[in-house]
């Protein structure tokens, strides 16, 4: 059984310098890059790829320049409240309804929302980003990785080590570079709702042109600028092999567009009925 709905969710933006997305791209030409989030509907229930920024670390001034110092990266809340709760709400669902998480990795704008499911349901993630994330102190930090959203002895972490599906019709694949165990999904959409799917980059490759040109991404750890691009050719042919487009992860013009085109796909979300769960 393959999945049954996409819903991409916008929980924020970030506002910095194309070269923080492209190797060797330029410094002076700033990028407003939206920050995803998925929704996927399987046959376990919602999964959610990615989660957003921790508000605290936002809303909080002194905690803002401990964890955000740079001018040159700015990031940016949709709203007052939570993101991904106001997100899920505008499509019909609740926090309650998601049933598990995963992630591609542990920077601040994809695991700042874990705070919302420690205790809950089980995350995924590979087991070498987090040995990363919760080793070195206070190495990770410098890289964007703010410990207090991830090192919760409360989260029922799923490891993985590796490419592996980790739901009905999701598979996640380790595509280490942009940090040590940074995994990217192929999703495979269920034929009721005419079959196809995705692979989803990530931040294997936030812009379009990281895989039609097949130019380096601008950050990466422990890796050449070549071997990001290895792991982008890797996605292409997952993609090529089944017939799915690969999506960047943080590109302003191809995710909104994806947002639009899933939401004609599979319409949007029926208010849920008097009495549902
Ligand atoms: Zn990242």
């Amino acid at each position: 059984m393959g999945v049954r709905r996409i819903i991409a969710l916008t929980l924020g933006w970030e506002d910095l310098p194309k070269s923080a997305s492209v190797h060797g791209g330029s410094r002076a030409e700033r990028v407003r890059e939206p920050v995803p989030g998925l929704l996927l509907e399987t046959g376990d229930g919602w999964l959610l790829i990615d989660t957003g920024f921790n508000t605290a670390l936002l809303r909080d001034p002194a905690l803002r320049r401990r964890f955000y110092p740079s001018p040159n990266y700015q990031p940016e809340l949709p709203g007052d409240g939570e993101p991904l709760e106001e997100a899920l709400t505008a499509v019909g669902l609740r926090l309650d309804d998601v049933t598990a998480v995963a992630l591609s990795h542990l920077h601040v704008d994809h695991a700042g929302g874990l705070k919302h499911f420690a205790g809950r349901l089980p995350v995924h993630i590979q087991r070498a980003e987090l040995a990363y994330g919760t080793s070195n102190h206070p190495e990770p930090e410098k890289y964007s990785m703010a410990r207090i959203d991830y090192d919760d002895p409360r989260i029922d972490w799923r490891f993985a080590d590796g490419d592996v599906e980790i739901a009905p019709g999701v598979t996640a694949l380790l595509t280490a570079g942009h940090t040590p165990g940074h995994q990217s999904f192929v999703v495979d959409l269920d034929p009721a709702v005419g079959g196809g799917g995705f692979v989803f980059a990530c931040d294997a490759a936030d812009l379009t042109e990281n895989i039609t040109e097949e130019r380096a991404i601008g950050s990466f750890l422990g890796v050449t600028p070549e071997q990001t691009v290895e792991q982008i050719r890797k996605l292409k042919e997952v993609g090529a092999r089944r017939g799915y487009r690969v999506i960047p992860g943080h590109d302003p013009i191809a995710w909104p567009e994806l947002t639009a085109e899933l939401g004609e796909r599979f319409g949007p979300m029926t208010a849920r009925p008097s009495g549902a769960r």
